[in-house]
């Protein structure tokens, strides 16, 4: 480990060449809500390049997610870019969503098909007049607003419902054809899933960048079941380091920081240089991995973040 940190700090990944993006919420209630404040503030001063808001299964946050979008964009320096899925909604009323968002100042959506209403595991069966696969929310969203940058979901251990990985690939490709320019992985444990993913996609002739989506485990059983539904597999040498600690939350965020660390770490020693962290609302996981990556509160975001303080308290 050691060395690796030392490898991570020489090539410069805790400094100016690695990059990190946030992915938050929004917040349902109003401790929720200060919750997560709580947590962008604590985030922003380590200047990521973005920071996403997803958008509730079925649309159900639609609302909400514009909302914390909106607050981002003119309460911080901070680049937002808001989910969206094709879930649910006609394309007319997903169309009116993007151009409400090009008119804020939006500048970069997260592309997605979103899981049916019903439930992941459920048939997905578009809306009769909706976008059916994200490809063509993509291909909507960039002949609608040049402007945006798209980003895409990506699966090192392929979408549950691609029944082969040429499926899963035409299906990537087709999302970068119709203009996402970076795929977010859904996260994994196993780093060596996700280079045989890269493997993959290289294969395919797919260039643009895959970013690992990190998960700091919050909570050992709820990401267990969350894994299983989104078909994330969980390594029995990874599910034994959380072991007997259900009881134990102090010692599980020591080890949950530990174990997140050597993931990113090795990450780092396969030449990733960039990482988009699930922080489920919660600083201090992420804050943590970022620190001992070598990042530190630059200047000029703290002073932000400090003015982002005095907005927010
Ligand atoms: P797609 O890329 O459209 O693919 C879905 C499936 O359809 C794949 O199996 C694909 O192979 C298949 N498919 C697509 N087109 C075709 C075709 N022409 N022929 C055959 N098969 C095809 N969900 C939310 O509700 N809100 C969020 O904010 C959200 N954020 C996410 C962020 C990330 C980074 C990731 C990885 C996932 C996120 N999800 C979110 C979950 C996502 O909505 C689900 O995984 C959903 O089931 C698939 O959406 P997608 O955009 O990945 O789908």
């Amino acid at each position: 480990m050691r060395e690796t940190i030392d490898r991570a700090s020489r090539n410069g990944a805790g400094a100016s060449a690695l990059k990190v993006s946030f992915e938050f919420f929004p917040p349902k209630t109003p401790a929720m809500e200060e919750t997560l404040w709580a947590s962008i503030e604590r985030l922003a001063p380590l200047a990521p390049s973005f920071v996403s808001v997803t958008y509730g299964a079925g649309g159900s946050t639609r609302e909400r997610t514009h909302a914390t979008v909106s607050r981002i964009l003119t309460e911080t320096a901070l680049k937002p870019a808001a989910h969206l899925t094709c879930v649910g909604a006609s394309k007319a009323e997903i169309d009116a969503v993007v151009d409400g968002y090009a008119e804020l100042g939006v500048r970069h959506i997260v592309g997605l098909r979103g899981d049916p209403v019903e439930g992941i595991g459920a048939v997905y069966r578009p809306h009769p007049e909706g976008y059916a696969q994200a490809s063509d929310l993509v291909s909507a969203i960039r002949s609608r607003h040049p402007e945006i940058e798209v980003s895409v979901s990506a699966y090192a251990e392929r979408h549950p419902e691609s029944r082969d990985w040429q499926t899963e690939l035409d299906n990537l490709k087709r999302k970068v054809d119709a203009g996402a320019t970076r795929a977010i992985t859904q996260f994994f444990f196993d780093n060596d899933l996700y280079s045989a993913f890269l493997d993959r996609v290289a294969a395919a002739g797919i260039d643009i960048p895959i970013v690992p989506g990190i998960v700091p485990v919050q909570n050992f059983t709820q990401t267990a079941k969350f894994a299983e539904k989104a078909g994330a597999s969980i390594p029995s040498w990874f599910a034994a380091r959380f072991e007997g600690l259900e009881e134990d939350a102090t010692t599980r965020q020591l080890v949950a920081a530990a174990v997140c660390a050597e993931q990113v770490f090795d990450l780092v020693d396969r030449g990733v240089n960039e990482f988009h962290f699930y922080t489920m609302n919660r600083a201090d996981l992420v804050y943590a991995i970022c620190h001992l990556l070598g990042m530190r509160p630059a200047q000029a975001a703290t002073t932000e973040a400090l003015s982002l303080g005095e907005k927010v308290g």
